[in-house]
């Protein structure tokens, strides 16, 4: 049994258990993956006090200083239910390998993961041109031609923040209408740099070997296939909550992400929730560990205030 538990090991999970470690409480964290997004990200250069850095480097940093605390790492270690026992008022965190594990507070810190094409090349150009997070990765292209895939909301906020940085921005869209909202589509048609490409089915990403060189695209109304060059893609199609074990136990918003308020509250009392899997509007690993601390100290107001 642990007072605190941590599900997820991204740095909201590893900034949450850090906390809790600090108040002398036992503390637990359990990871499918120690690392999260992180471990599958190149360069890092908004780390704020870190000029740069890389994803498996900020990974190793963060275990160092997780397991400088006394924290109950285990990892490769899934959860499929997280349930309050109204008797006991303690939180039972199921694994898939069956065990149960009991705690009087749970932060719940499992992450997203962004939604892919599923396209060839995709996979293989990962983070040699094609990449997910504007905020992170636009300043690598400045200058230069790229695309963004999708016409919702991320997508044209991603087009008008990158045709500030880049040369030009193509936006493709899949459907013959765009789903953002009219001033974000008043202010991409107001910008020069940005054409906008309704009824477009991404079909490759084609590259040199070592970089993106440019991207294929049909056209769904004529059918004809279109070869874009660019240096870069970002995909901006959906980021998706890892929060489908939790549905129906905790209060989800409509896009699976967990509601919590300033204290990283959740539905359920004694379960917390921090970092990219929450409502927070913003996703970002500084951000993530934020809302991590935030939460940890969330559940230690709470937990002084139980009996026993
Ligand atoms: P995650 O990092 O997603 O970690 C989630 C953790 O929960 C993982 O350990 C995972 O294994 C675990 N988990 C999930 N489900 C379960 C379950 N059921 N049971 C147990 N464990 C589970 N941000 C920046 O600030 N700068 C950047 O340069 C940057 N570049 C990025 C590049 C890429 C390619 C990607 C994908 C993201 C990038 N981001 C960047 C975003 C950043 O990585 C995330 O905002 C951040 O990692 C979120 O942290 P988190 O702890 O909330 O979740």
């Amino acid at each position: 049994n642990f007072d605190f538990l941590v599900v997820g090991g991204g740095p909201a999970g590893a900034a949450a258990a850090i906390y809790a470690a600090r108040k002398g409480i036992s503390t637990g964290l359990v990871a499918d993956r120690f690392g999260g997004q992180v471990a599958d990200t190149m360069a890092i250069e908004n780390f704020i006090s870190v000029k740069a850095t890389e994803g498996p480097k900020l990974v190793a940093n963060l275990e160092e200083h997780v397991r400088d605390y006394d924290v109950d790492i285990m990892n490769n270690n899934k959860a499929s239910n997280v349930k309050r026992n109204e008797t006991t008022g303690m939180v039972d965190v199921t694994l898939e390998n069956g065990a149960v594990l009991s705690s009087k507070s749970v932060v719940l810190a499992t992450g997203a993961r962004w939604r892919e094409m599923n396209v060839p090349g995709e996979n293989e150009y990962r983070g040699k041109g094609v990449a997910y997070c504007p905020h992170c990765d636009g300043p690598l292209f400045k200058g230069k031609p790229v695309a963004v895939i999708g016409g919702g909301n991320s997508g044209i906020e991603a087009a008008i923040d990158l045709a500030g940085i880049v040369e030009h921005v193509t936006v493709l869209e899949f459907a013959d209408t765009l789903r953002a909202d009219e001033v974000l589509l008043r202010k991409a048609n107001s910008l020069n740099n940005i054409t906008i490409i309704k009824n477009a089915q991404t079909t490759e990403v084609i590259g040199d070997g070592k970089r993106v060189t440019s991207l294929r695209y049909t056209d769904r109304i004529t059918g004809e296939s279109h070869n874009v060059d660019l240096a870069g893609i970002f995909v901006q199609i959906g980021l998706m909550p890892n929060s489908e074990f939790l549905q129906g136990d905790i209060e989800l918003t409509n896009r699976g992400e967990i509601m919590v308020n300033n204290r990283g509250e959740t539905s359920v009392p004694g379960v917390f929730a921090a970092g990219d899997v929450t409502d927070s509007p913003y996703k970002q690993i500084i951000i993530a560990m934020g809302s991590g601390a935030n939460a940890a100290l969330g559940a230690f107001d709470y937990l002084i205030r139980q009996d026993g």
